[in-house]
Parts: C-alpha cells; structure tokens; sequence
C-alpha cells in the first residue's frame, strides 16, 4: 500500500522512472476512462499477494485515472475478503479511499462495509 516506506526510497524512485521511461510515460493498464498520460507506477502483482517491489517485470506506467480504479478495485477485493472472514490484516486501514466518488470521506465498518463519514480525504 501507499504506507510502504520503500516508496521514499531513492531506489523506488530511480525504479519509477526507469518504467516511466521504459513505457514512454504512457499508460499501459488502459481502464474504461484512461487519459493515456502516466505518472505513476503500477504493481501488476500486488506487493501483499508477493509480488516483487522493484522488479521492472513486475511494474507498468499507469495515468492517474487507471492507478485509482485499481487501487479502488482492490480494496474493493480486500473488504470482500474482510466480510468472507478471511486474514483480518487484509482489511484496510482508515480513510485511505472512497469507494464512492460523492463520499468525501469513508470508515470501513467491523463487517467490512463501507459508511460514509466526514474528514480529511
Ligand atoms: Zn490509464
């Protein structure tokens, strides 16, 4: 997740850049709604399902809009395995995301539904 101290690492940086690069900065998930112009860097393996963090196969260019459908997309995921009572450490963690664009702000409830809440986005 976004936590992850190795994203303020130079290495990461250097390793963002090169996929930048490798992908001509233009985005490779290509989502309903892409905007093509990538500036981020997206874990085809999800780091917590053990893929790689610097691995360069392991990484492709992603626009802003395709980073957040996936992020949203997988925490989607991960509260669908929450509610199925699998790894509690699999649920996310605080107001990170909205899984409803009207939302400002959500909390994940113990069953691991979505609310809607006031705060800081
Ligand atoms: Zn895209």
């Amino acid at each position: 997740m976004s936590t992850d101290p190795r994203y303020k690492s130079h290495a990461w940086r250097q390793t963002r850049k090169a996929v930048l690069a490798r992908d001509r900065h233009e985005c490779q998930v290509k989502l309903e709604g892409c905007t093509k112009v990538a500036k981020h860097v997206d874990h085809i393996t999800p780091v917590a399902d053990g893929g790689s963090f610097f691995l360069h196969s392991n990484l492709r260019a992603s626009c802003g809009h395709c980073n957040v459908s996936l992020r949203n997309q997988r925490i989607a995921e991960l509260a669908r395995q929450a509610r199925q009572g699998s790894d509690p450490n699999l649920r996310p963690q605080g107001n990170y995301y909205k899984p409803d664009p009207t939302w400002t702000a959500f909390g994940i409830a113990d069953d691991g539904s979505y609310y809607p809440s006031s705060g800081i986005w």
